[in-house]
This record gives structure tokens, sequence and C-alpha cells, in this order.
């Protein structure tokens, strides 16, 4: 994909507008500043199980706490950071972050598995098993309550070497999650070579499924793939009921979506956890008394 405003080269100064270069430029600084002074935080995106409707797990996503700006997707400084070379400290912090956040949550009786998203750039180091490794280590977390994401796309680069990452990560006991499914080109002998526990199957397919076949056949093939392999298969993107109401149909394990929550806070994690707790162990109470 080209990038006309990659960095603050010289030769692409004509296609610039004006002022584009010293926007790069404060953007740098800005961004080497706020991995010193700590503006980056997490939120977590809740999935649910639709088996038993208990919280699954979270996503965590980046944010940036800008000075002037105000809170920042990852849209707005991902690929700048990638470009700058920042990604892997800004991904060490994620990562760390994570890791203490479950062994948090752990402390006060809660088991709450957290996704973090991978850059291409730290997926390929190969000191990215040891770094795992040491961070689980230093917080306490138990490395099955991590489950690194990487893309379909990322890990069709190279397929052989993504193998070899992948199987590293697992003996380490984390779990793998292959993110955005199905918009990447891979080809489906591949996947089966990549060790994974979790697919999460793009938003573009839950987007079309209640208005176009093909994308419920997709999805039905991708969850029979899913229940055969013993693999988690997870729909992003879950915004309305009815998308639910055919997720739920073509027996896909777990949501995350606007529908369910948006991306929220650690503490209202907490919270919505123990509601949810609650409410099912009411609905067993009423079932109970019913027979
Ligand atoms: P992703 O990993 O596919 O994460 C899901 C994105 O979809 C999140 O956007 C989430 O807020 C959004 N989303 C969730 N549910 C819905 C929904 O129902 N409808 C719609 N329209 N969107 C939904 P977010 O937080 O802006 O993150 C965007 C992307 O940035 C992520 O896509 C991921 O690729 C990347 N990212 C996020 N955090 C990190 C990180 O810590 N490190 C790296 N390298 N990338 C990250
Ligand atoms: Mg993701
Ligand atoms: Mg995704
Ligand atoms: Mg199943």
């Amino acid at each position: 994909q080209a990038r006309p405003n990659k960095g603050i080269s010289l030769c692409c100064h004509e296609q610039l507008p004006p002022g584009a270069e010293d926007d790069q430029l404060m953007l740098e600084t800005e961004l080497r500043q706020a991995l010193v002074n700590q503006e980056f935080s997490l939120l977590y995106q809740p999935q649910q199980s639709l088996e038993n409707g208990q919280i699954e797990g979270v996503e965590a996503l980046v944010r940036w706490q800008h000075p002037r700006r105000g809170l920042l997707p990852p849209a707005a400084f991902i690929t700048a950071m990638e470009d700058m070379g920042l990604i892997d400290e800004l991904g060490e912090w994620v990562l760390a972050e994570s890791c203490r956040q479950v062994a948090l949550w752990q402390s006060r009786g809660l088991r709450i598995r957290t996704a973090v998203n991978l850059a291409s750039s730290q997926f390929e180091s190969s000191d990215l098993p040891v770094l795992v490794q040491r961070l689980c280590h230093e917080t306490r977390c138990p490395p099955d309550m991590i489950e690194l994401e990487i893309t379909e796309s990322m890990a069709m680069v190279n397929p052989q070497k993504t193998i070899e990452q992948l199987s590293e990560l697992k003996r380490l006991g984390v779990r793998i999650a292959i993110d955005d499914f199905g918009v990447g080109h891979s080809s489906l002998e591949y996947l089966l070579h990549f060790p994974h526990d979790v697919l999460k199957v793009d938003r573009t397919f839950i987007k079309n499924i209640t208005t176009s076949k093909g994308s419920r056949a997709i999805v039905r093939s991708l969850t029979a793939y899913c229940s055969a392999m013993g693999i988690t298969c997870l729909a992003e993107g879950v915004e309305e009921q009815r998308q639910l109401d055919y997720l739920d149909a073509l027996a896909v394990d777990v949501i995350q979506g606007f529908l369910l929550s948006r991306p929220i806070t650690a503490d209202e994690v907490e919270t919505m956890v123990f509601q949810l707790a609650t409410d099912n162990a009411q609905k067993q109470d009423v079932s109970a008394e019913r027979t």
C-alpha cells in the first residue's frame, strides 16, 4: 500500500500539502515524547461466549491520550510509529501492561484472558518468545491467560517462519489468534499449518451476514473448520441483534462488537463481568425454581 506522506523524506516534497512536513515532524516529536511521558493507555473490549453468556476474555486496544487532541485511536498513530521504528517499544509496553492487568484481575478472583495485537515487526522478531516469557514471569501472569493476535496477512509474509514462531510461542503456553481472517488472501491450506487457538472472522463477513448468502456460507464453513479442529471461532464487529441471531444459528463460539460493548476501561470490565455472572446466576435460580 502506498503511503505518500511516509516519513519526512524530501523527495516527495511536491506531493505534500503545505505544512504536511511540519505536521509529520511534529507527530514524530510528540510520539517520542508520548512514550517518555507514558501517554498511552489500554481499553479492553469484551468477548462473550454464546454457549454460556459469560465473558470469555477481552482484547486490549491501545489509545493515545494526546495533550491537546484528546484520546486518539490506533489509526491516528500506529502506522507512524511503525515508520519511525517506535512500534516495538509501544508493543512491549502494551504486552507488559496487559500482563499486569491480567495478574491484577486474577488477584481479585477474576480470570479474564486478554488478547494483545502484535505489529508485524514484533511478530517477526526472534526475541519475541523470550520477551513474552520474561514479561509473564515478571508480572506473574499465567501465559495461558495471554492471547497473541497476528493478522492473516502477517502470517502469510513468510509462512515457514510463521509456523516456527507460532510453534515456539505455543510452547510457552500463550494462545494464538488469527485476526481479520478472510480478507488477507491466504490459502486455507496454510491455515492448517499455523498453530492457532482462535480464528477471528473479519468484520466484513459479519457486516454482510444478514444480506449475503455467500457471507453466511463462508462463516458456516469457518465454524465447521473450527469445530472439527477444536478451535474457537470468534466473530468480530457484531453491531446488531440480527447479526447475532445468524451467528448463533451458524454456531459461532464467541462474539466481540459494539452490540455487546465498546472498548472500555479495566474497571468497567470488572463491573461488567460481575454483572453478567450475577445475571446468569439469577437466571439459573429462576429456571431451577420452575423445575
Ligand atoms: P483489530 O485488532 O481488528 O481490533 C478491532 C477494532 O475494531 C478496534 O478498533 C475496535 O474498536 C473495532 N471494533 C470493535 N467492535 C466493533 C464494531 O462492532 N463495529 C466497528 N465498526 N468496529 C468495531 P481500534 O481500537 O480503533 O483498533 C484498530 C486496529 O488497531 C486494531 O484492529 C489493531 O489492528 C490495531 N491495534 C489496536 N491496538 C493495538 C496495539 O496495541 N498494537 C498494535 N500493533 N496494533 C493495535
Ligand atoms: Mg485484533
Ligand atoms: Mg480484527
Ligand atoms: Mg463450536
